[in-house]
């Protein structure tokens, strides 16, 4: 089989979908059989040379983020957006909530370790866009690979599926279909409330390791949460947070949860939430669709819902 040539590049996040190839372990061989990396963060080459494809980690956060993926989408025929900062802003996009100047006031100013702050100002530093942005609201992307990070056996399917000219296929309901706990409550629709109230998991003293987390009244996100990682942390007794994104008939994860909520909580319980935002979208504020939690930008995820 051909190799494809291609360049990666970090924009605004953690590093770790970078670091995720890695977690491939020996299969990352049989990957690099496939494919030839011409450039990325880590052999340190600065120059974007023209590939068959460019993978974009990280949000779009200030200016040279923008600059970069202008770049990857001129030299680059096709663009893969890797990772969910990529495809849906990430948790660096909770920054929305407030204003460019309100962040780097409280990273700079506030902060509880700073003394005598100052916000930087030098010219060569890349300036803070006004909000985070996801890779698709900025240049044109052919595919999205969603996860915080990438699940590496997702990373090798997709590439193969990409050096054989293929679309990848990607998950389409939602995690509860592949979580193993047992849950017989949550599909089924009754009168009676399945739980009082939804906690954090700290708040419990004691927790069932095979049941549902929503059913023993523990917040967990997999009914507003795309397939696809192997329920990884629910496997390790900790409650979805949602990372993998919504799944492409619901556009609006938060919204997706609360409706979720909504129908297994008494009525009025929501209210006593006291984070919606930041447990709804947690890794998707960016590419929201309503007004109020930020401006309006074409929504990445219509076309995938459309086909
Ligand atoms: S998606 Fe997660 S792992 Fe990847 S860069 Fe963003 S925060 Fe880091
Ligand atoms: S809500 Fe969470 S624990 Fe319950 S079935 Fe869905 S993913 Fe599993
Ligand atoms: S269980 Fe949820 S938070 Fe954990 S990896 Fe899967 S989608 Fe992400």
């Amino acid at each position: 089989m051909k190799k494809i040539t291609v360049a990666t590049g970090h924009l605004q996040g953690c590093f770790g979908c970078h670091v995720a190839f890695l977690d491939l372990h020996e299969e990352l061989i049989e990957v690099l059989d496939l494919i030839e990396i011409l450039r990325s963060p880590i052999n340190d080459v600065k120059e974007i040379p023209e590939v068959d494809l460019g993978i974009l980690d990280g949000c779009i956060d200030n200016e040279e983020n923008e600059k970069i993926a202008k770049v990857f989408r001129e030299k680059a025929k096709k663009i893969l957006a890797f990772g969910t900062c990529a495809c849906l802003g990430g948790v660096p996009g909770l920054r929305n909530l407030f204003s460019r100047e309100e962040v780097l006031k409280r990273a700079y100013l506030e902060s509880e370790s700073t003394v005598n702050g100052s916000i930087p100002q030098a010219s060569e530093l890349p300036k803070l866009l006004p909000y985070v942005k996801a890779v698709s609201q900025v240049i044109e992307v052919d595919y999205e690979l969603s996860g915080c990070p990438p699940l590496p056996s997702s990373i090798k399917e997709t590439i193969i599926a990409l050096v054989e000219g293929r679309e990848p296929e990607l998950p389409k309901r939602n995690l509860c279909h592949e979580c193993v706990r047992t849950h017989k409550e949550l599909f089924i629709p009754r009168r009676e409330f399945v739980t009082d109230s939804v906690h954090s998991i700290i708040e419990l003293d004691r927790i069932d390791e095979s049941l549902c987390f929503l059913e023993q009244g523990i917040l967990c996100m997999g009914p507003a949460t795309r397939e696809g990682c192997g329920s990884r942390c629910v496997k390790a007794n900790t409650p979805c947070r949602g990372c993998m994104g919504p799944t492409p008939d619901a556009l609006e994860q938060g919204a997706k949860i609360i409706n979720a909520l909504a129908t297994i909580l008494p009525a009025g319980g929501l209210m006593f939430m006291e984070d919606v935002v930041g447990v709804g979208y947690r890794y998707s504020l960016p590419v929201s669709i309503y007004p109020c939690l930020q401006p309006i930008y074409e929504h990445p995820r219509q076309e995938e819902k459309n086909e």
